[in-house]
């Protein structure tokens, strides 16, 4: 069968598997970005609500979750926020700090895509849309080199290293499969078990009749999940918790774990209440509470504590149940959003079977793994695409 030879062939042509043919290829490597979407980084495109949030100024190690913690750092510190940076700098994209270290694009995030399709166009890099994967094995005919066949919907290939950047299942609906994990599997890789992540919290049927009457609202708490905590905005949708501190603590939430929400981070509850109670204020207690709080919750908490009546009148011990509720309240989401919504896939490709230097598998000899297939998952806030860039650069100098 007739067959064309590249040194690298890639597959994926998201943000992991452009810059890591766009490094081999300024290498002097030739090189094959194989993706069966019609499209270029799809994901990037729809990235950051269209701005694609492409770094985090803070990143570091203890930014990502994974088996092994230790895993990313090499990568991470050969390749950092500031190195992307000067790329995004070199191609004169305009972009801005929006909060917390996250850059955004000024325009739009086809910056990002052109800048990473005209920096792989710039090597021996060349791209095959549209294209599927229908097999791979290892070549066993003896060359000095171990080579791997690649058969594919635009024929047949042959390459000294193989890259898997396919990313993780999230998002099906533009194109994300569970391809990495497969071909992990066919050279007897271990996988961590993949969840959906950086995707908010649904209730179960009891909690959504519950809770329909808060829908609609945010506002600014601290969510804790076992040692985990975020400070930020939480959102009542029609069918469960979104905003950005839900999406942060579904990366290290699990089946069954609570959620605790301190709903007045900068205020002593405890102590305003007692205040206006001493005053001897008659004023009634939901009252009082829709001072501090957005009048619908202060509804809520007095409906379901059963507490009425004016605030004078209660007792201590009432006015202390509702404040361990306002400074942590527990709720049990019945599962995370899904797939279908999650930023993010945690789990993935085992780092144990990994080179951290290279991130080629230790039984595989030329056989890579980058991004988000691999389990290293960022925090919200651009440390997933800065994971994507650096995992990229360690494998495109090292095939
Ligand atoms: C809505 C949304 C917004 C996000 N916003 C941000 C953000 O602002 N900042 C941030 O840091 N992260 C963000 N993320 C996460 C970030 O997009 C991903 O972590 C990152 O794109 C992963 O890069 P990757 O190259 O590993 O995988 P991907 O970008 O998913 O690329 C994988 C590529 O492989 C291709 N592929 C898959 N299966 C096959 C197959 N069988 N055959 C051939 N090709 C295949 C896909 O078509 C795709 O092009 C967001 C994610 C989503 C879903």
């Amino acid at each position: 069968m007739n067959s064309q030879h590249y040194d690298v062939v890639i597959v994926g042509a998201g943000g992991a598997g452009m810059m890591c043919g766009s490094i081999a290829g300024k290498l002097g490597r030739s090189v094959l970005l194989i993706d069966h979407s019609e499209k270029i980084g799809r994901k990037i495109l729809i990235s950051g609500g269209g701005r694609c949030n492409f770094t985090n100024v803070g990143a570091r190690p203890e930014s990502f979750v994974s088996k092994n913690p230790h895993f990313a750092k090499s990568a991470l510190c050969r390749y950092s926020p500031a190195d992307f940076v000067k790329l995004v700098e070199k191609h004169h994209i305009r972009y801005h700090e929006k909060k917390l270290g996250q850059l955004f694009c000024d325009y739009s995030a086809e910056e990002i895509v052109d800048m990473l399709v005209k920096e792989c166009q710039d090597g021996d890099c060349r791209f095959s849309m549209n294209t599927s994967v229908n097999g791979i094995r290892p070549d066993e005919s003896g060359h000095k080199h171990k080579r791997y066949n690649i058969d594919t919907s635009a024929g047949h290939f042959t390459c000294e290293s193989l890259v898997i950047a396919s990313g993780g299942l999230s998002i099906p609906q533009i194109g994300a499969t569970g391809f990495g994990y497969e071909i992990a599997r066919q050279f007897g890789l271990k996988i961590v078990p993949t969840a959906p992540a950086l995707d908010g919290f649904s209730w179960g049927d009891s909690d959504l009749a519950r809770f329909t009457d808060l829908s609609g609202l945010s506002l600014g708490t601290v969510v804790s999940c076992k040692k985990a905590s975020f400070r930020e905005n939480i959102l009542f949708t029609h069918t469960g918790l979104s905003g950005p501190a839900s999406l942060q603590i579904s990366l290290y939430w699990n089946q069954g774990d609570k959620l605790s929400i301190d709903l007045l981070p900068d205020k002593d509850a405890s102590e305003f209440l007692t205040k206006v109670k001493k005053a001897g204020s008659k004023q009634e207690i939901k009252n009082v509470l829709a001072e501090i709080l957005p009048k619908r919750f202060a509804e809520y908490f007095t409906h379901h504590l059963d507490i009425y009546g004016p605030i004078n009148t209660m007792s201590d011990k009432k006015l202390a149940d509702l404040v361990s509720v306002i400074h942590g309240w527990h709720l049990t989401p019945a599962r995370t959003v899904g797939y279908k919504k999650a930023e993010v896939t945690r789990g993935g490709v085992d780092t144990s079977e990994l080179s951290s230097q290279t991130m080629e598998a230790k039984k595989a000899p030329g056989l890579y793994f980058i991004g988000e297939v691999v389990d290293v998952t960022g925090m919200l806030g651009g440390y997933n695409f800065q994971w994507a860039w650096a995992s990229g650069y360690a494998a495109g100098q090292a095939v």
